[in-house]
C-alpha cells in the first residue's frame, strides 16, 4: 500500500504547506502512513517559515495515480487540486473555503469551518483529540494563521483564529507581532520574479456563475513599485487568458500595510469589476479601498455582478 498523500492547493501558500505538514504529524500520531507533499513552488513567505524551523520542503508532485488515497487541506475545488484528482480516493478534507463542485464516490471525513485559516481547524482537531502540540507544529500553525489573516487584519479573521494563535504563540514562546511582520515582509520580496511568475504566485482558477476566471493576488508593501511593471504584467495576463480561454483575469496587488488593493483586470468580462466595486477601470486598473480578501471580498462580490 502506498502512503496517503496530504496536500494543499496548487500555487501553494503558507497555509497550504504548513497545514499539510501539521496534518501529516496529526495522522502519523494516529498511526496512519501519510506524507505531506506540495503542488507547486514554495513562496518566499513560506520559505521563511521552513528556514526558521530548519525543515525541508515537502516533495513536489505533479499528478497522482488512479485510486491514490489523499487528504486535502486548504482547498476542495478540483480546479485547484492535483492533476487526476477526479480518480483519487479522497479520505479527508480540512478546509475553510466555499465548497464547489466537490464529489466523491465514497464517504469521507470533511471538516469545514468558516474561519480564517485551515490551521485554526487543525488546532481545534488537536485539542478535541487531547493531542499535545509540539513547538514545531505550533509555529507551523501560527505561521499559517498569520499569513491567511494578514496578522489578524483581514475581514476573514475570526475570534477562533485569534484564540488559536494566542495559544500557539505561548506554546512556541514567540512574539507574534515581531515574527509575523518578518514573515509577511519576507513574502513581499518579489523583485527577482518574472511577470509570469508574479501572476502565478498565488493564482486560483475559479468558476464564477458562468465565467471561467483566474483570481490572482500578490502581497506588497508598495503598490506603486509593483505598478511599474504593469505593462509586462498585462502582457502575461493576456497570454494566460488566451491559453486557458478565460472570461476574466483579476490580479489583485494587495498592500498589506494599509489593507487596500490595486486590481488589474483583463478579459471580456472585466467590466463586472466596475459595478462590483463602484469604480471605473482606467487602463484596466482600479484602486479597491479596504479590499484584501479574495475569499470574502473578491470572489463572491464578482459573482453577484454576473
Ligand atoms: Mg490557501
Ligand atoms: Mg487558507
Ligand atoms: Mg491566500
Amino acid at each position: 500500500m502506498s502512503k496517503i498523500l496530504v496536500f494543499g492547493h496548487k500555487n501553494p501558500d503558507t497555509d497550504s504547506i504548513c497545514s499539510a505538514l501539521v496534518k501529516e504529524k496529526f495522522e502519523k500520531n494516529n498511526g496512519l502512513d501519510v506524507e505531506a507533499v506540495r503542488l507547486g513552488n514554495i513562496n518566499k513567505e513560506t520559505k521563511y517559515v521552513l528556514n526558521y524551523l530548519n525543515i525541508e520542503e515537502p516533495r513536489y508532485i505533479e499528478s497522482i495515480d488512479d485510486e491514490q488515497e489523499v487528504i486535502l487541506v486548504d482547498h476542495n475545488e478540483f480546479t485547484q487540486s492535483v492533476n487526476n484528482i477526479e480518480n483519487a480516493k479522497i479520505k479527508k478534507v480540512v478546509d475553510h473555503h466555499r465548497i464547489c463542485e466537490f464529489k466523491t464516490a465514497e464517504p469521507l471525513y470533511y471538516l469545514a469551518e468558516p474561519v480564517g485559516c485551515t490551521s485554526t481547524i487543525l488546532y481545534k482537531e488537536f485539542k478535541r483529540n487531547n493531542m499535545q502540540i509540539e513547538r514545531k507544529e505550533a509555529i507551523l500553525m501560527l505561521s499559517a494563521i498569520i499569513s491567511d489573516t494578514l496578522l489578524f487584519k483581514s475581514p476573514t479573521c475570526t475570534e477562533d483564529d485569534k484564540l488559536a494563535a494566542k495559544d500557539l504563540a505561548s506554546i512556541a514562546n514567540i512574539d507574534v507581532e515581531k515574527y509575523g511582520l518578518e514573515m509577511l515582509k519576507a513574502g513581499t520580496d518579489l523583485s527577482d520574479l518574472t511577470e509570469l511568475e508574479l501572476i502565478n504566485l498565488d493564482a486560483k482558477e475559479v468558476m464564477l456563475k458562468n465565467s471561467k476566471a483566474i483570481i490572482a493576488q500578490v502581497n506588497t508593501a508598495s503598490i506603486e513599485d509593483m505598478m511599474k511593471r504593469k505593462d509586462k504584467i498585462e502582457e502575461e495576463m493576456k497570454k494566460v487568458i488566451e491559453e486557458k480561454n478565460l472570461d476574466i483575469f483579476f490580479f489583485a496587488i494587495t498592500d498589506i500595510i494599509n489593507s487596500n488593493s490595486q486590481a488589474i483586470v483583463l478579459g471580456k468580462k472585466a467590466y463586472i469589476t466596475e459595478s462590483a466595486y463602484n469604480v471605473k477601470l482606467e487602463n484596466n486598473t482600479a484602486f479597491l479601498k479596504g479590499v484584501v480578501s479574495r475569499k470574502k471580498q473578491i470572489i463572491p462580490v464578482l459573482m453577484e455582478q454576473e
